[in-house]
């Protein structure tokens, strides 16, 4: 089950929560107020990053 961030809008607390990917659509409650003001993040991930890559043509595979 994918694990989401959110932020509550109210309270600005961000939590992440696990949910199906059905529920996501729903929103959340927020755990600190149990408001329903909040806001799904894009959870951010470090993958392989293209932007310090390829850039500048330098000379070397170094990525
Ligand atoms: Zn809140």
């Amino acid at each position: 089950m994918p694990t989401y961030e959110y932020k509550c809008k109210d309270c600005s607390l961000i939590f992440s929560l696990q949910q199906p990917i059905w529920a996501r659509l729903k929103g959340a409650t927020c755990p600190g107020c149990g408001g329903q003001n909040t806001e799904r993040l894009i959870s951010r991930f470090t993958s392989k990053s293209d932007d310090s890559c390829g850039h500048g043509g330098s000379s070397g595979p170094f990525c």
